[in-house]
């Protein structure tokens, strides 16, 4: 796989929980990466987790030491927007917070090159809003992966209206090429998993904050009465509250619908800057 693929360039933009991960399927399938962030400290935290996974998986003789040494080659931390110019994939992870992917998708038009394809990992933002700030709209779609990246095979691909057939199903093919099992959606609010579940984690948010049960015997409740492999405050946690609390404002904004107002208690939690797994703390703790 690597001989094949790494002559395909894939910049991620945001290094966080998402990006990173994305980084490392497509590192792993052979593809050149580029990844940028504005904040140093996690673009250098996840140079170090990428080659480190690297390290563990010719430990583990999954590659061996040639392939280590071009995998190694493949990631190319970046300081500058202007070095995606190359790219012929840019796939854009940074917070969700619509003024600011805006603002980056803008900027980037300066730098991407008339045949790459720009795709949003967005939870919940319209892929139309935001392709009305492309340089290339056709050119523009959703690419929306889960979390942990490495162990999720779902991808939901949303183009838009005038997603250009052919830039689907590129993407499409590239999705199947790391691994990972496609579905193609609308442009709607959530798209099919987080319009989904979102509303259940805000209903668990809110039955702790009215002290129906604690957040242990809620979560408890969903994992043994009704099989869910993890409960949902937990699995908001793992999603990031500040990201929730986006998902589930862009959902009542979009629906009216009262029950799908994001819970005080979960604003509270964010503004308090407890974000989950990501900060050390949410609805539980997490030695960092
Ligand atoms: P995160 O908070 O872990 O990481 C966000 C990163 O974006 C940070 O490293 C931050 O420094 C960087 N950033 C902020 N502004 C930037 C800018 N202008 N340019 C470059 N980098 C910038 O968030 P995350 O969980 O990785 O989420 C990223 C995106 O993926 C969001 O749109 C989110 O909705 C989406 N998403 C998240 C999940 C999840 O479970 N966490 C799942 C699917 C999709």
């Amino acid at each position: 796989m690597p001989e094949v693929t790494s002559h395909i360039t894939v910049g991620i933009i945001g290094s966080g929980q998402m990006g990173q991960g994305i980084a490392e399927v497509f590192l792993l399938h052979g593809y050149n990466i580029f990844i940028y962030d504005t904040n140093n400290q996690n673009l250098n935290n996840a140079d170090h987790a990428l080659r480190g996974r690297l390290n563990r998986s010719h430990e583990k003789g999954i590659i061996d030491t040639n392939q280590k040494a071009c995998l190694l080659n493949n990631i190319t931390p970046c300081s500058n927007l202007a070095q995606f110019a190359s790219c012929n994939l840019i796939i854009e992870a940074i917070i969700e917070d619509f003024d600011t992917k805006i603002s980056l998708l803008k900027k980037l038009g300066a730098y991407q090159n008339d045949s790459c394809i720009l795709a949003t990992n967005t939870s919940s933002f319209s892929i139309t809003s935001l392709a009305k700030h492309t340089k290339n709209p056709e050119h523009f779609l959703g690419i929306h992966f889960f979390n942990p990246v490495h162990r999720m095979p779902l991808v939901e691909i949303i183009p838009h209206k005038a997603t250009h057939p052919n830039v689907t199903t590129t993407l499409t093919q590239l999705i199947t090429s790391i691994g990972k099992t496609p579905i193609t959606c609308q442009d709607s609010p959530g798209f099919i998993v987080n319009r989904l579940i979102l509303p259940l984690i805000n209903q668990a948010i809110q039955l702790l904050e009215s002290g129906v049960a604690t957040a242990d015997a809620i979560d408890m409740a969903m994992t043994l009465g009704a099989n869910f492999p993890m409960g949902p405050l937990a699995l908001a946690d793992f999603i990031g509250l500040d990201t929730c609390l986006s998902i589930l404002t862009t959902l009542s904004k979009s629906s009216h619908d009262p029950s799908l107002e994001p819970s005080f208690l979960l604003k509270s939690y964010v503004a308090h800057g407890k974000l989950g797994r990501k900060s050390g703390e949410g609805f539980f703790c997490y030695s960092k």
